[in-house]
């Protein structure tokens, strides 16, 4: 069905139409150049990552997901050897491990909706080489706790920042705490591209040359791109090909320059829909200083009501995704199946997201607020003090 409000879609259309220029400016200076694999564009897109998170290195890949698997491997983490993750993520903070014959351990998340800290503690064993903390739709881990924990337990630290690129921890950015930090430029990332892209970050120059290597079939010579920061090595590795396309990479630097004002923006939008569904007979989301807005989830009572609140707004024009049905340990044939992790479990029964994106007018998020109260007053009769 045509939906008035779609749950994402108009957020690329929209920031494209505003930008429509010096987008096909972009595109067509890479085009007619002939400059299309691991050129200016990367390197700036790499030195501006880099800067954003304030760490040393910026590797481009070709998805979030390359980026934490390569990063696996790039620790040597591979068979015989432990993960600790948090089941509450997208799949790939997962496949990452798996994809390098690795063992995740899924630990619970806290009421915060993040990993908790004590439960990483009591899954180590001696086998565990690495935490995978996942900064779950803008909101960031307990740094402190974790980095802690990996330094008297001599772990690495992967962080899955897809879903944090911006946000802050005690003022540090997210991506740049543990030894490698990965990101999304995947479409309905906060900074999304026109389709697939990713991102690493570290402070580790060794890492980063290795990272370098890893995503072009461990040949430096191929390019021009970080030759000179990183000599041609004598060793070479088996390897895969991820690269970020100049394309890509050239229209995302056009869409940085709009970054902090596009993350405002959600910010704004999260503060009206705060504002406007307080005293509903749901669990807002709640944000600490330096969180980012990449979903606006609320918490409603039961799967059953979930389901005809969505089913409500789709009626009136609202698109709503519901992502939280199965958790991850829960789908079959992925071998996940013996965790028992309650919180997590729960939150795939109530989660349910509203549209939340910098390109919304505020006209549709009132028209939003006003279809959910309407849901609640006329249909549910329930009377708000
Ligand atoms: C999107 C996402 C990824 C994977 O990124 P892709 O670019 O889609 O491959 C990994 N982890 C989390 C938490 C994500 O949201």
């Amino acid at each position: 069905m045509e939906y008035k409000i779609n749950f994402i879609r108009n957020s690329y259309i929209r920031f494209a139409e505003a930008h429509k220029d010096e987008l096909i400016n972009a595109f067509w200076d890479r085009v007619s150049k002939g400059e299309l694999i691991l050129r200016d564009e990367v390197r700036k897109f790499e030195d501006t990552l880099a800067k954003y998170t304030n760490t040393k290195y910026g590797i481009g890949v070709n998805s979030g997901t390359d980026a934490l698997t390569l990063s696996v491997r790039a620790l040597g983490i591979g068979p015989g050897d432990e993960v600790i993750c948090p089941a509450h993520t997208f799949i790939a903070s997962i496949y990452c491990i798996v994809a390098n014959g690795a063992t995740p351990i899924l630990v619970d998340v806290g009421p915060n909706e993040l990993i908790d800290p004590e439960r990483i503690v009591s899954a180590i064993t001696e086998k565990t080489k690495a935490i995978l903390p996942v900064h779950f739709h803008g909101k960031t881990c307990d740094m402190d706790r974790i980095m802690l924990i990996a330094a008297k337990n001599k772990l690495f630290v992967i962080e899955d920042a897809a879903q944090a690129l911006g946000s802050t921890y005690k003022g540090q950015p997210a991506g740049s705490f543990g030894d490698l930090g990965c990101f999304s430029f995947n479409t309905p990332k906060l900074l999304g591209g026109w389709g697939d892209g990713g991102g690493i970050v570290t402070n580790n120059k060794s890492l980063a040359e290795k990272l370098y290597l890893m995503r072009n079939h461990y040949n430096m010579a191929q390019s021009s791109i970080r030759r000179e920061d990183f000599p041609t090595p004598e060793i070479v590795e088996w390897a895969g090909k991820s690269r970020l396309d100049e394309i890509q990479a050239a229209l995302l630097n056009v869409k940085w320059k709009y970054f902090d004002q596009l993350l405002a923006r959600r910010k704004e939008i999260a503060d009206i829909y705060c504002k406007g569904l307080q005293g509903l007979p749901f669990k807002l989301p709640e944000y600490n200083e330096g969180d980012v807005i990449q979903e606006f989830i609320i918490r409603v009572l039961d799967s059953d009501t979930r389901e005809s609140l969505k089913n409500y707004l789709a009626e009136n024009g609202i698109e709503i995704m519901i992502r939280e049905t199965t958790p991850n340990h829960k789908v079959k044939n992925l071998g996940l199946e013996n965790f028992n992790l309650p919180i997590t479990e729960s939150i795939s029964k109530d989660a349910l997201r509203l549209p939340c994106y910098p390109e919304l007018y505020n006209e549709e998020i009132e028209f939003i607020i006003q279809k959910i109260k309407d849901f609640y007053y006329k249909e549910q009769e329930i009377v708000i003090e």
